[in-house]
């Protein structure tokens, strides 16, 4: 891990606060980042740092106690990932949007059962929403979960009561061969209109019917599966919500994917602009001027994602919940993430080794932000709709 900079988004910090983030550093001072083993794959080496900082208690600071998180505020979490993001260290899991949905529309059974084993890692979550035929337009998903009523109670993940039978196809699953659990978006109503027929499910992946297939990625590693579902049986009591909720789960869900205090990120920009405000300015006269106004535009839109950011979380403290305005925060950071690495190939281009090279693979990675959580054309439509009321806006 490299030492510390100043974090973007110290609020001034509440005593606290001040004192989680002294904790915080103790801790790591003493539980550096671990070695990753040779052959490792990336997801299950950072499994291991998410065990570890969960050992120390540093994942879901905001999620109630009684869910296996410290019930302390979303800053709390914010300070977290500033304190890892500033060493260049891999931030906490991203799985808060994941757990955001459980608590808004798992029952408290469920979240009891589902939340504390997510956040300690002891069981991991992949989000099966995108089909071959159903991307940006997500709400026209043909995967299919078939009711039946047989008070048998037999076979694996019958439970007793209605079950559910899913046939069906998704697609871009992200790290589903790693995963134990599949947050499953399927259409339970053939009549109803498209936005209110789609219902939410905890999906086992050992469970009989599923196949999962890997893809390999650009960057080489091989972030998405296919995942087939041939008569998967699901118990009613593995629906998460009323029939119906899943559209309603899954903008949550979106929502809080695209929002802006991720800032572990912002943390890891910032070193990245540091960088190259030190080597424009000791390589003074060697840059094109052309290099240097771009490097000026990364610190533009890095300064601006910070403010934006600040004014997110301060919301968020306020108890505003993330929704359609999380699209301006998807925004800000495809563009800050993209013009940032596309320009630091540009001042390094020695690191352009290809894949395994640090700028090159995270370059790599930031053309995806464009379509990832949704595209950036979806995010434009959903602000012109949503937040601007213009006419023929998405919904
Ligand atoms: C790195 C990565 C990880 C992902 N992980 C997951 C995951 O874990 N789980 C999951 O469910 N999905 C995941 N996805 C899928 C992602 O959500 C979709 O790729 C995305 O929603 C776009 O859908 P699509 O690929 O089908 O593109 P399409 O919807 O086919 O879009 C193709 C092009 O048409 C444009 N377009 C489509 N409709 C409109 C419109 N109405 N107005 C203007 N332009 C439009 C799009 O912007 C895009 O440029 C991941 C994607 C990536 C890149």
């Amino acid at each position: 891990m490299t030492p510390a900079m100043d974090t973007p988004l110290d609020f001034g910090d509440p005593a606290d606060l001040e004192k989680l983030r002294r904790d915080f550093r103790a801790w790591l001072a003493e539980h550096p980042l671990p070695e990753r083993l040779p052959d490792e794959p990336v997801p299950v080496f950072l499994h291991r740092w998410h065990r570890l900082l969960h050992s120390g208690g540093w994942v879901g600071l905001d999620v109630p106690e009684e869910y296996g998180g410290r019930g302390l505020t979303p800053l709390h979490q914010v300070a977290v990932s500033d304190e890892l993001g500033a060493r260049g260290a891999p931030g906490v899991p991203r799985i808060g949007y994941l757990a955001h949905a459980l608590l808004e529309f798992a029952s408290p059974d469920q979240r009891r059962r589902l939340l504390p084993r997510m956040l300690a890692g002891d069981d991991v979550w992949c989000q099966g929403f995108s089909e071959p035929g159903a991307g940006s337009d997500l709400a026209g998903m043909t995967t299919y979960a078939e009711r039946g009523d047989d008070g048998s109670g037999s076979g694996s993940g019958s439970g007793s009561g209605g079950h559910y039978t899913v046939r069906g196809q998704k697609l871009w699953t992200s790290y589903a061969q790693y995963s134990t659990y599949c947050l499953l978006l399927a259409r339970t109503d053939r009549t109803a209109p498209r936005h209110a027929s789609i219902s939410a499910f905890v999906l086992p992946l050992d469970r009989p019917g599923v196949t999962v297939r890997p893809l390999r990625a650009a960057g080489g590693d091989d972030e998405f599966c296919e995942l087939f579902l041939d008569d998967v049986r699901l118990a009613e009591s593995e629906r998460i919500g009323a029939e119906g909720d899943g559209w309603a789960l899954a903008m949550t869900t979106v929502s809080y994917e695209r929002n802006a205090l991720d800032t572990g990120h912002l943390s890891k920009y910032g070193l990245l602009v540091e960088r190259l405000r030190r080597t424009a300015s000791e390589r003074r006269g060697e840059l094109p001027d052309g290099l240097l106004s771009e490097i000026g535009r990364c610190f533009v839109d890095y300064e601006v994602l910070v403010a934006h950011a600040r004014r997110r979380t301060a919301e968020r403290l306020a108890g505003q919940v993330a929704g359609p305005a999380s699209s301006v925060d998807k925004l800000l950071m495809t563009r800050a993430e993209q013009r940032l690495y596309e320009t630091a190939l540009k001042v390094f281009p020695e690191e352009l080794h290809g894949p395994g090279g640090d700028v090159f693979s995270e370059y790599l990675y930031s053309r995806a932000a464009s379509v990832y959580g949704g595209t950036s054309q979806i995010q434009r439509n959903i602000i012109a709709g949503r937040l601007l009321r213009l006419p023929n806006g998405a919904d």
